[in-house]
C-alpha cells in the first residue's frame, strides 16, 4: 500500500507529533497508534477505532543486555504485551477494524494462533461495531489466548491441523461468505503496525537505534517495520534506517532456511517464485511441520514472506533461528530482568545474543528488542520450565528437546509447619 504524500500533509519532523502528549484527552491522541495518523492516513481520523491501544513502555534493560552479551545501557525491551489484548496484535487490529468498519463490514474473521484472535475478540467485544468469527487449529493454541476469545464472545471454530490449515480454510469462507479477513495478508494491519517503530524511535527521543530485533512467524512486523523506515527516510523524518533482525524459532524456520540457506533476496522486486515453491513442495513430501514452544511463531508458510524480503533489503537485515532451550533461558532472563513475556517475543533476546556471539551485533551498539506477547499467555509454559515436577517438564517441554532450565525459579516445598517454613524462608532468602 503506498500514498501519495504529495497530496498528503506531512509533519515537519516526528517532534512534531509531540504536541498530542499534551491533548490525551482526546482518545486519538492518546492512542498509540492513531496519534500518528499523519503517517497511516487511509481512512481519516475520525472513523478509526480505538480501545486504548499502543499504551506501550521501551525500557533499558540492564540484567538483559549482559545476558545478550552487550554493554550496560544498550538493550532496550518494547513491551507490546502491555496492549488492551496482552500483544502486539492491537496495533493492527485497530487499523484493520477501522477499515472494516470503514467498508460497512458486519463480520470480521481470521485464523490465529492466539493472540489475533484475542484481540479481534476484545475489539468486537467493546466496540459491538462487529461479530468476530475466528478459526483456531486443534491443541495449538495457549490457554491464555483461547480464554480470552471465549471469555471476548467470539465465535470459535477449532479445526483439525495446525496454524496454516486454518489459515487457507479461513480465506476460503470469507470469500464464500463475503466476512472480511483481518489476518496479516490484510495490508492495514501492516499499517498499524507500523506505528510499534514510531513509538520505539518516541521513547528514545527520535533517535534511531542501531538494531531492531524482532520474532519472526507470519513476517507482519517485520514487513510492517521495513515500511515503516522506509517511508519516514522517503519523507526525511530520518537520516538513516536501523538494521533488522528477524528471528525464527529453529522449529519453526522457513525464512532462514529459504534466506539464510538458499539464498532467496528481494531482488528489486524480481523475487524466486519457484525457489520458494520447491521449497514448500519438499517441505510437504517430507511431512515437515513447524513444531516450537513458541506457539505464536509455529507456522510453516508466512504469509508476508515476499514483504519481509523487502523488508530485508530496506534495513540491510539478517535472519537467525533459536532453538527452544534458548528461547526459553531467554525468556526466564526476561522476566528476572524486566516485565517478561511469552515464548515467542523471548525469540528476540536469544537471536540477540546469538548476533552477539557472532559478532554480527557490537557490544556498544544500541539494540531493540520487541516483546510480542505479555507473560500472561502462556503460562503453561513458564510454569513447566520453572517446575520441580519433571513429568511436567517433560510433557511439556522434554518432548521439544529442552534439556535443562539453567535460570528456573523453583518452587521451595515445605511441610505445613510454622517451623519448618520459618526454617525455609531463611535459608533460601
Ligand atoms: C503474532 C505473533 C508473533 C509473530 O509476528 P508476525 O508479525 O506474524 O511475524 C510473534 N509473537 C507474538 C506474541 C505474536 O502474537
Amino acid at each position: 500500500m503506498a500514498y501519495d504524500w504529495d497530496r498528503l500533509s506531512v509533519p515537519p519532523s516526528l517532534r512534531w507529533f509531540e504536541q498530542k502528549w499534551s491533548r490525551r484527552s482526546d482518545p486519538y491522541c492518546l492512542s498509540g497508534v492513531w496519534r500518528f495518523h499523519e503517517l497511516l492516513p487511509f481512512v481519516p481520523v475520525e472513523a478509526c477505532v480505538t480501545v486504548g491501544e499502543g499504551q506501550t513502555l521501551l525500557q533499558a534493560a540492564d540484567a538483559v543486555a549482559k545476558y545478550a552479551g552487550l554493554s550496560a545501557g544498550r538493550l532496550f525491551l518494547q513491551y507490546e504485551g502491555m496492549n488492551p489484548s496482552g500483544s502486539f496484535k492491537d496495533n493492527g487490529m485497530s487499523a484493520a477494524f477501522s477499515h472494516a468498519r470503514f467498508v460497512g463490514a458486519s463480520r470480521a474473521a481470521c485464523a490465529s494462533t492466539g493472540n489475533t484472535s484475542a484481540s479481534l475478540a476484545l475489539y468486537c467485544s467493546v466496540t459491538k461495531l462487529m461479530r468476530a468469527v475466528i478459526f483456531v487449529g486443534s491443541g495449538k493454541i495457549a490457554y491464555g489466548k483461547l480464554s480470552q476469545a471465549l471469555d471476548y464472545g467470539a465465535l470459535t471454530v477449532q479445526i483439525t491441523g495446525d496454524f496454516d490449515d486454518a489459515m487457507a480454510r479461513v480465506k476460503e469462507v470469507s470469500k464464500q461468505l463475503g466476512i472480511y479477513l483481518v489476518n496479516s495478508v490484510n495490508p492495514f494491519r501492516l499499517e498499524g503496525q507500523k506505528t510499534i517503530m514510531f513509538r520505539v524511535l518516541e521513547s528514545l527521543r527520535w533517535e534511531v537505534p542501531d538494531w531492531i530485533v524482532v520474532p519472526g512467524g507470519n513476517l507482519g512486523n517485520s514487513s510492517a517495520f521495513g515500511k515503516a523506515f522506509m517511508e519516514l527516510k522517503q519523507l526525511g523524518l530520518i537520516d538513516r534506517i536501523p538494521r533488522l533482525a528477524i528471528v525464527n524459532a529453529a522449529g519453526a524456520n522457513t525464512l532462514n532456511r529459504l534466506v539464510g540457506t538458499s539464498g532467496l533476496r528481494w531482488n528489486g522486486g524480481r523475487t524466486d517464485p519457484h525457489l520458494v515453491k520447491k521449497f514448500y513442495e519438499e517441505m510437504d513430501a517430507e511431512g515437515r511441520r513447524a513444531a516450537t514452544i513458541a506457539s505464536a511463531i509455529e507456522i510453516n508458510r508466512p504469509v508476508n514472506l515476499e514483504k519481509c524480503l523487502r523488508a530485508l533489503d530496506v534495513c540491510d537485515g539478517v535472519v537467525r533461528e533459536a532453538t527452544d532451550q534458548e528461547i526459553l533461558d531467554a525468556k526466564a532472563q526476561v522476566g528476572a530482568g524486566g516485565i517478561g513475556c511469552e515464548p515467542a517475543s523471548a525469540a528476540s533476546v536469544a537471536g540477540t545474543k546469538r548476533l552477539v556471539d557472532e559478532g554480527v551485533i557490537g557490544r556498544d551498539q544500541r539494540v531493540v528488542c520487541i516483546l510480542t506477547g505479555h507473560q500472561l499467555k502462556d503460562p503453561t509454559a513458564t510454569v513447566a520450565y520453572h517446575t520441580t515436577d519433571q513429568q511436567l517438564f517433560n510433557d511439556v517441554l522434554g518432548k521439544r528437546g529442552v534439556r535443562r532450565a539453567a535460570f528456573a525459579n523453583r518452587a521451595v516445598v515445605v511441610p505445613n509447619d510454622l517451623g519448618e517454613i520459618v526454617k525455609a524462608i531463611e535459608l533460601y532468602s
